[in-house]
């Protein structure tokens, strides 16, 4: 793998990035109601980056049409804004990135649309503890992939299953950097974590099994159960002081 460790100016432009994408959750959740289209998300997305100057990274990613992906429901990741309208009862994942000054963040969340079952609720809860859990041990010295052990542990526990095709991913210059973090352990603890490295960490949480289908649209990744999903993702720095969430307001 490759071994980049980022100095403290390139990881102030990742932090004004992850601002940035930040600005992006607050503003698609407040408008993901019933009734919205992701389309309607998308355009508020492309709002936040043309006032803050950003360039997104999704656009265009390998062909990609718009700057955020909605996925909502039996969707895991990838999914293209469109016409899907919003219906209460609705779990949506929103995944959100920018760059600033060639220096990329990439964030997601999931949330409910109105009220939603308590399953659903302990869904979305469950991943996001994981990934808090996977960004806990984002520390100097530890290995890369105590942080996908992390993960497995709190999904499992849970009974929910944690999605093996998809995974986090270092990031700086490129959204999509090596090496790859898994969110689970894939047999060997992997190289030691040092100060500067920054990774996307993104568990994909299934309700039920963690078998994974591409659409024929070529992007949107559903469960293969047709039950639902969850994804949450921050863009991280090791440092010597521990793990710094870089894609916060
Ligand atoms: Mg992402
Ligand atoms: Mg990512």
């Amino acid at each position: 793998m490759e071994d980049v460790r980022r100095s403290a100016d390139e990881i102030a432009k990742m932090r004004r990035a992850g601002r940035i994408v930040a600005e992006m959750h607050e503003r698609t959740r407040a408008a993901a109601r019933p009734g919205a289209t992701t389309a309607d998300l998308d355009a508020v997305a492309v709002e936040v980056l043309a006032r803050r100057h950003a360039r997104s990274n999704f656009l265009n990613y390998h062909g990609f049409p718009a700057v955020i992906c909605t996925s909502p429901n039996d969707m895991i990741v990838h999914g293209i804004p469109g016409g899907y309208r919003l219906a209460e009862g609705d779990i949506l994942s929103i995944d959100c990135g920018a760059i600033v000054e060639g220096y990329h963040a990439d964030a997601a969340f999931t949330m409910g649309i109105g009220d939603v079952t308590a399953e659903d609720e302990a869904l979305m809860q469950v991943t996001e503890q994981s990934l808090w859990a996977g960004i806990d041990q984002m520390r100097d010295g530890n290995r890369l992939n105590d942080i996908g052990r992390a993960v497995q542990a709190v999904v499992e526990k849970a009974g929910f299953s944690v999605v093996r095709e998809y995974v986090g991913h270092a990031i700086g210059t490129a959204m999509h950097e090596e090496p790859q973090v898994p969110n689970y352990w894939p047999g060997s603890p992997g190289p030691k974590l040092k100060s500067g490295n920054v990774f996307a960490v993104e568990p994909m949480v299934n309700a039920g099994g963690a078998g994974t289908r591409l659409l024929g649209d070529g992007w949107s990744v559903v469960t293969a159960d047709g039950r639902r999903s969850a994804h949450f993702e921050h863009t991280i720095a090791v440092t010597e002081d521990g793990p710094e969430v870089l894609t916060v307001p």
